[in-house]
């Protein structure tokens, strides 16, 4: 047995509960802070939407899950489980390949009571301060509140000895920048600096200032279709919830309209899509109710949906500046995980996720879009792959990818609890501060952007290895052998109706009798 050490775990999503599994096999003592009643995180369906749907009043009453009712996952539940938990079919539930969302819950749910989580953890209670108050000893204040009444709240302070945050990463919507729309409530324009330091800008391009008249929203406050009857709709964006609100909408609204960088390539066949159009990015958007593209075309819509991700949102940490969140870069981190001047007293499990095909976009270089076949479309553009199956078959030579963010998140807190524990050490301080330095600088001559730094690209799949070989752990074949990008492949493979349409059981059967 090692060091064993009085461990705050801030979230109980998918990270927070194999990471307070991990912490306690560890032997460490364990307490969860959960500012809901329940487990699960993104999980949790909430049908309640922020007073804010765009998302950008600091004051609105925040609600965590960005689901939608209809959510199904868009990996198979095979590559959703863990190490020695995977993620099977019940008699009882949804036994798809790809579940509905409430599986995915169900299986957290039965994660949390089967390795005795339940215990550790505090519901209802939301950390609203972390902060180191004692460098020697490395003691972490953790400030948690509970409500008492509909206004009433009341904190506590309590002291651990380290602090595993995993308060998760889509609850702070992103939104697109354009003149002609609001980038923050109107009643706070002219008390802020950053409003002011947005209005220049906007005067600068265009000048209108939130004066396009329809409803915008965030997809974190999107649930179901029928607001979007007979409407001209607008979404930004394509991935996965762009793509699946799209099919969602589109029978019911008078036109659906996707506007996304030449650089991305789709995952829906819009030919499938009778009142569905592709579009470059929007350029501007004015107080007739007009949008306009960047490739000159114009739409009078309705509604404009940002499906365009989301923040890191760290309100809670007091670092006096040690670690900062600077255009979505947690930093520094080691691995993105340790703060090299407070680990391993400090630490994140799960700020990693993947950007889909993302590649260099220069704005200078016209790009086109063609529907090459029944199954696909392409986007082509210099500085674009010409179709997705080529860009796939290409850049699976060099993914070995254990790919998925489950599986990633398992890995990160076994080495978190094992190196609180010390059978792992870390390299120096020093070392991982060269370490973080040279990411970043490979980042910066790559020209991946700083707001991409915890997206794992092309190095997932190394990434994950590192991870496993820092704990001694050898994953099944099939975990090495499966990839994001064969996902990607098989999507394609069977067309959007991949849910329903791919036996992924068959596939990796043969990956796994395979040489
Ligand atoms: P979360 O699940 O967000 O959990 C964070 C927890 O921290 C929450 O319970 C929250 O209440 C709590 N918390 C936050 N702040 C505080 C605080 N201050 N005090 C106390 N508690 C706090 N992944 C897949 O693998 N497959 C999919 O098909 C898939 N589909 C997705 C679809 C959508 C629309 C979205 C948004 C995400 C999807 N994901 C999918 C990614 C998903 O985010 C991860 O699977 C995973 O749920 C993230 O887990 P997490 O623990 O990091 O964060």
């Amino acid at each position: 047995m090692g060091q064993s050490y009085n461990v705050a775990v801030i979230g109980a999503g998918t990270a927070g509960l194999v990471t307070a599994r991990e912490l306690q096999r560890e032997g460490h003592r364990v307490t969860v802070f959960e500012k809901a009643n329940k487990v699960g995180g993104t999980w949790l369906y909430d049908s309640l939407v922020e007073s804010d749907l765009l998302g950008l009043d600091p004051n609105r009453e925040i609600v965590h899950s960005s689901l939608y009712k209809s959510l199904r996952t868009n990996l198979p539940r095979q590559v959703m489980g863990f190490l020695d938990y995977p993620f099977v079919k019940r008699e009882s539930g949804d036994t798809r390949p790809f579940p509905g969302h409430e599986e995915v819950l169900r299986f957290l749910q039965d994660f949390a009571r089967d390795f005795g989580l339940m215990e550790l953890i505090r519901f209802g209670h939301e950390v609203i301060r972390v902060e180191l108050v004692d460098e020697v000893s490395h003691e972490w204040v953790v400030e948690s509140r509970t409500r008492e009444t509909e206004s009433r709240w009341e904190s506590k302070e309590e002291v651990f000895e380290a602090v595993v945050i995993c308060n998760g990463k889509n609850t702070e919507p992103k939104v697109a920048e354009f003149p002609g729309i609001s980038l923050m409530p109107l009643h706070q324009l002219s008390v802020t600096t950053t409003a002011s330091k947005y209005m220049n800008i906007v005067s600068l391009c265009c000048s209108c200032w939130d004066t396009w008249p329809g409803l915008q929203m965030h997809s974190h406050n999107y649930r179901t279709p029928e607001q979007f009857e007979n409407k001209i709709v607008v979404l930004i964006g394509n991935g996965p919830s762009a793509t699946d609100i799209l099919r969602e909408i589109s029978p019911l609204a008078k036109q659906v309209h996707l506007a996304f960088r030449g650089s991305d390539i789709m995952l829906i066949n819009l030919k499938n899509y009778d009142n569905a159009w592709p579009h470059s990015p929007i350029d501007c958007a004015h107080e007739d109710g007009k949008v306009v593209f960047q490739d000159g075309s114009i739409v009078e819509a309705d509604v404009i949906i940002h499906c365009t991700g989301y923040k890191f949102h760290l309100p809670f940490l007091k670092s006096n500046g040690i670690v900062t969140v600077d255009d979505n870069r947690v930093g520094p981190l080691y691995k993105h995980i340790f703060p090299p001047s407070l680990a391993p007293w400090l630490s994140f499990v799960g700020l990693n996720y993947r950007v889909s095909f993302y590649l260099p976009f220069d704005q200078n270089v016209s790009w086109e879009l063609n529907v090459t076949s029944e199954q696909e479309v392409a986007v082509s553009s210099p500085n674009a792959m010409s179709h997705p199956s080529e860009f796939c078959s290409n850049v699976s030579l060099i993914a070995k990818a254990f790919a998925l963010v489950f599986r990633v998140m398992e890995l990160q807190a076994i080495w978190v609890a094992k190196v609180l524990s010390g059978k792992v050490k870390l390299p120096t301080q020093e070392a991982m501060a060269a370490s973080v330095e040279e990411f970043y600088e490979q980042m910066e001559k790559a020209g991946w952007p700083k707001y991409h730094t915890h997206s794992l690209q092309n190095d997932e799949g190394e990434y994950a290895s590192w991870l496993a070989a820092q704990s001694d752990i050898r994953p099944p074949k099939s975990w090495e052998e499966i990839t994001f990008f064969s996902f990607v492949k098989g999507i394609f493979g069977h067309g959007e109706n991949f849910r329903d349409t791919w036996d992924v059981d068959k596939w990796i059967q043969e990956i796994e009798s395979s040489d």
